[in-house]
């Protein structure tokens, strides 16, 4: 089941939602342990989906585990339905977290694998919840994505994302 709608709130405190959410995990029977709860609170804190490997190297997750044991959290939290994996250019993984109602229509860059979320102001919005009231399923959701080169990778050889990827490598 999808995480409440209630985490979407701008004005619910970050640590409610934390807690929220690792209430949410421990129905489903995951052990409170540190490194699940930053990875939740980073996820919470961030609006847009994440790769796992920005996740992993993000320092406070970097002092409490190593990038294999996020990648196994975050499988398991996608086995759970907690959270959904999203296409993504070449081998690079995207996380979001599974809440109620919301969706991520994304674009991404081939070349730098850079994900923009999309508005949601789009007639698939209105396709989607056609789709919802028509078949009555609960927890509906879905995926879009557009593939693309971004305007700074068609303009310059050298995109600073690029960059950046391999300068931290
Ligand atoms: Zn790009």
């Amino acid at each position: 089941m999808a995480l409440p709608t209630t985490l979407l709130s701008k004005r619910l405190p970050l640590a409610e939602k934390l807690q929220i959410a690792m209430q949410h995990c421990r129905a489903k029977g995951l052990r409170r342990t540190h490194s699940l709860s930053t990875i939740l609170e980073v996820m919470l804190k961030g609006e847009r989906p994440i790769g796992w490997a920005d996740l992993a190297e993000n320092p406070r997750l970097r002092a409490a585990c190593n990038p294999s044991s996020v990648f196994r959290i975050l499988i398991r939290l996608e086995e759970l339905g907690v959270v959904h994996r999203l296409a993504a250019a070449r081998r690079s993984y995207y996380f979001a977290l599974n809440v109620e109602g919301r969706t991520y229509d994304q674009i991404v860059c081939t070349s730098c694998v850079h994900v923009e979320i999309l508005p949601r102001d789009h007639p698939l919005e209105d396709f989607a919840r056609e789709v919802r009231a028509r078949t009555q399923y609960r927890g509906v959701y879905h995926q879009l994505t557009f593939y693309g080169v971004c305007p700074q990778c068609q303009e310059k050889q050298n995109c600073p994302r690029i960059k950046m990827r391999a300068d931290s490598q």
